[in-house]
């Protein structure tokens, strides 16, 4: 198929047509006659998302996501890969669940999907899964992390890091004291104490940060730290990060703008594991964006039935969805930042996590030659988000009435238009052949 993308702003430059064929970038005007032309007049065109911190649910909860529906969110968001994190039910702790993901993923063709797999056997921090064998698996696992429950053993985070580094795999932890969060509901601070409810201290997820950066220099392996909260964890990451240790680090799109301030409404939609932080937090979350010290932006999509969200506070389950209003929500959070444009956007949400992960379809420049993963975005389109409005089951959308001004127009998925105009348009047609991805 030839697609000719006539007149976008590559990463926000000068507009320019960009021109697929077979499911690659080509030379301008060597494509031919195009079979589809996309009016790109007013968007920018940036490389497919990629979003590291995905929970699709499939095996075990597809009342809450499968991987079809899943897949359909991640395109609609602009994400041409996902990658799975490993608490389904079975866990994805063996070769045959991650394979399932994958085939999945591959049969839905809307999204590459990438499973993570568990470090532990049942994300039970006893006993190490079978790494090995995910690794050599057609899944082809990389990176492993226990999402969710945080690998609290040391003993346990030691090994995990030396087995992995012996195939430049590599471990993402979920940093959560366990002892030190017994029964917490929200941050732990000023808004806990008034309203009663079991706090969370900063402290809890600093000192499993701050143990794993020694862990991992010590071991030489690579540890990637998901969905930091606090001002304090970036500080360690920045002074690990100076030390030379081999770790990336990733934000969610709400804790760079929501505080625990909004826990006040008692509104479920607000709980979220890590928990809301403070206006400060987020100020530094931010600042570390724009200086590097964290690496990427991943949505941590979690995607509940409306009876484990639609009741009361303590009772209900945490996350949020995500994958849908990602790239509205950064804009939003950012806006104020001086130095955050699209040269930004890309690095944080495709060329970072497509390195981290291995992707090597994805994150790519704009040359000739490179897989034609593409979103378009139109920075111009005003519009009140509607959870209602969504491909995912997930209704639990915290940015439900939030007045946003970017859209995802068109994702490219290797050349095929997955999205057009903001509306879901057919799978990739070779997904389910043995090539993919091409
Ligand atoms: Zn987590």
């Amino acid at each position: 198929m030839r697609i000719r993308i006539a007149g976008a702003r590559v990463l926000g430059g000068q507009a320019q047509d960009i021109e697929i064929a077979d499911g690659r970038l080509a030379e301008p005007g060597s494509a031919g006659r195009p079979d589809l032309t996309v009016d790109a007049d007013g968007l920018i065109a940036l490389p497919g998302l990629v979003d590291m911190h995905v929970h699709l649910r499939e095996p075990g909860r597809e009342d809450a996501e499968t991987v079809e529906t899943g897949s359909r969110a991640a395109a609609r968001g602009g994400f041409t890969a996902v990658l799975a994190m490993a608490n389904t039910q079975p866990t994805a702790d063996t070769a045959g669940v991650v394979e399932q993901v994958w085939r999945l993923g591959r049969e839905s063709g809307w999204t590459q999907v990438q499973p993570i797999g568990a470090v532990t056997a049942g994300l039970e921090g006893t006993r190490l899964a079978e790494l090995g064998a995910m690794a050599r698996s057609a899944a082809g696992v990389r990176i492993f992390s226990d999402d969710g429950h945080c690998v609290s053993d040391p003993l346990l985070m030691r090994r995990a890091l030396e087995y992995v580094k012996g195939f430049d795999g590599m471990i993402a932890q979920h940093a959560q004291e366990p002892r030190l969060t017994e029964g917490a509901q929200m941050n732990e601070g000023v808004v806990s104490a008034e309203l009663g409810l079991p706090g969370w201290p900063a402290a809890a997820e600093e000192a499993i940060i701050a143990r794993d950066v020694l862990l991992a220099q010590h071991v030489g392996a690579r540890l990637h730290i998901c969905h930091v909260s606090t001002a304090g964890s970036v500080e360690i990451i920045r002074w690990a990060k100076s030390r030379g240790a081999r770790i990336t680090a990733e934000v969610t799109p709400h804790h760079l703008i929501l505080t625990d301030d909004l826990v006040r409404s008692y509104d479920p939609v607000y709980k979220v594991n890590p928990p809301l932080r403070t206006a400060e937090d987020a100020a530094a979350l931010r600042q570390a964006v724009l200086d590097g010290t964290i690496d990427v932006i991943a949505t941590d999509h979690a995607p509940h039935p409306a009876e484990h969200k639609c009741c009361e506070w303590t009772a209900a389950a945490m996350g949020m969805v995500g994958m849908e209003t990602a790239l509205a929500v950064v804009r939003l959070a950012m806006r104020e930042e001086e130095g955050f444009g699209w040269d930004q956007v890309a690095r944080l949400m495709s060329r970072n996590p497509a390195r981290i992960a291995g992707l090597p379809g994805q994150g790519h420049g704009f040359e000739p030659g490179a897989h034609a993963n593409i979103v378009l975005v139109d920075p111009g389109a005003p519009h009140t988000i509607d959870p209602a409005d969504s491909a995912s089951l997930g209704r639990n959308n915290p940015f439900a009435g939030t007045e946003v001004d970017t859209a995802v127009h068109s994702t490219f998925l290797y050349g095929h238009p997955v999205v057009l105009d903001g509306e879901l348009q057919s799978p990739h047609p070779a997904s389910k052949e043995d090539t993919w991805p091409l």
